[in-house]
């Protein structure tokens, strides 16, 4: 019998840099002899840089193919740090952008989303073949996979939701029989494709998931997400001093902190592995020996408090404008509008005519929901804030959160307490 598979991540950070590349492989060299699916994003801060060349080619501003060159140059920098000038990789790694320059030279897509997609997966696309490339070279025979022939979607671009039963099927058929204890499989995160064969993206920073897609259709044993982080830790040591390190987590508690900004994980990926009770590792590329976090289904429940701060927040505060009970008849409507703008309600609240919901601030979708309540519903909105969750916590946590800051909503249950915040503006003293 086939021993089992393992699927791991590697994100853009593990991989931004030639040393970190290199760096994989020595972590890979371990791992020889195991069935392994490998999930890579793209390197470092390529996605940021392609959704410029979106942007700018939407705009017809003339910069797209200044920015494009920029990524490209950086990616051929690479190259020659890692292979020899002869090498077959150069020839590919230029098929691989060429097909973003044809897209360049048309009119902009009226679709932005769909132009987007097939523009910044490419960043995808060429840090897997780099990495599979050098993986070879070092003695760990890799397959590279494109992972739009398994990850089958919907057409939603920019968030496209995965076709379960197609992607089952097409990894059963082409993706299984290549894992092999002989030789690695590695694929990107991030992209897959609708059934009229187009790229679609799973929405920023869906690698995760898609290593989770991967875990669960081919029932792998455990997987594994390679970050700059010890492992999952109680907050974001960029904002806090004292935070440690949780050695145990349940997918329950998982899920509860990265849906609200914990950016460890994305927050999609638990379900598909918790259906299956497969384990979730969360280690260190940089200490690859330690002993990272571990996700499943544990039954001690006794944690620290753990603080997860989503910035970019707004709130709308709604309010009926003939002075009817909001949650009478207008719940319904609301909640319809919600889902068809596709806002991200962090929190809501409601008194007998106004309604207040804490959103992801992304002002095009905003816009477009107010615009279309407008003649029934009078809203105001506040931007600008912060969302503070904070699982299992006390107060003398919350109290310090909250120096400097004016609670403008609070939600509140026996193991989470959210708090939407704006900063106290500081008084002048007069002289
Ligand atoms: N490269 C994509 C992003 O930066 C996907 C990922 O990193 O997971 O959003
Ligand atoms: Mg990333």
């Amino acid at each position: 019998m086939n021993s089992a598979i393992r699927v791991f991540k590697f994100g853009g950070a593990s991989i931004r840099d030639a040393e970190r590349i290199q760096n994989v492989a020595s972590i890979l060299q371990a791992y020889k002899g195991t069935r392994l699916l490998i999930v890579v994003s793209a390197m470092g801060k390529t996605t940021n840089a392609l959704e410029k060349v979106v942007a700018a080619h939407a705009a017809q501003d003339g910069k797209a193919f200044e920015l494009l060159n920029a990524v490209k140059t950086s990616h051929y920098q690479l190259l020659e740090q890692l292979f020899e000038p002869n090498d077959a990789i150069y020839a590919t790694l230029n098929d691989t952008f060429v097909e973003i320059e044809w897209a360049l030279e048309e009119e902009p897509h009226e679709d932005y989303d769909y132009m987007y997609d097939q523009i910044v997966s490419v960043g995808e696309l060429a840090s897997s073949r780099i990495v599979a490339a050098y993986l070879a070279k070092c003695d760990l025979p890799t397959h590279w996979l494109d992972a739009r022939d398994v990850i089958r979607t919907d057409n939603l671009y920019r968030s496209a939701g995965i076709l379960w039963d197609e992607t089952m099927e097409c990894m059963q058929r082409t993706a299984v029989a290549d894992i092999t204890e002989e030789q690695f499989v590695l694929t990107q995160g991030f992209i897959g494709s609708s059934s009229e064969n187009f790229t679609t993206t799973l929405g920023r920073e869906g690698s995760d998931y898609t290593a989770a897609i991967f875990s669960y259709c081919l029932d792998a044993k455990d997987m594994s997400i390679w970050k700059d982080v010890p492992g999952v830790l109680t907050a974001d040591p960029r904002l806090f001093e004292q935070v440690s390190k949780l050695d145990r987590l349940s997918y329950k508690e998982a899920v509860e902190m990265t849906y609200y900004g914990a950016k460890v994980i994305h927050p999609k990926t638990i379900k598909p592995l918790q259906n299956k009770h497969i384990p979730l590792h969360v280690k260190s590329f940089i200490e690859p020996e330690g002993s990272g976090t571990l996700i499943s289904n544990e039954v001690d429940d006794k944690y620290p408090p753990m603080v997860a701060i989503e910035h970019e927040q707004a709130v709308l505060y709604i309010s009926t404008r003939d002075f009817s009970f909001v949650a009478e008849h207008h719940m319904g409507v609301l909640f319809n509008k919600i889902a068809k703008y596709r806002l991200q309600v962090n929190l809501m609240q409601n008194t007998a005519i106004s309604f207040a919901i804490c959103v992801n601030n992304v002002s095009d979708r905003i816009q477009r929901f107010v615009q279309d309540i407008e003649q029934e519903f009078k809203v105001t909105i506040e931007e600008n804030l912060e969302l503070i969750t904070v699982r299992h916590y006390n107060q003398v946590t919350i109290d310090s959160l909250l120096l400097g800051k004016m609670v403008l909503l609070e939600g509140r249950t026996p193991q989470t307490i959210q708090l939407v915040v704006k900063d106290v503006p500081v008084m002048k003293r007069r002289v």
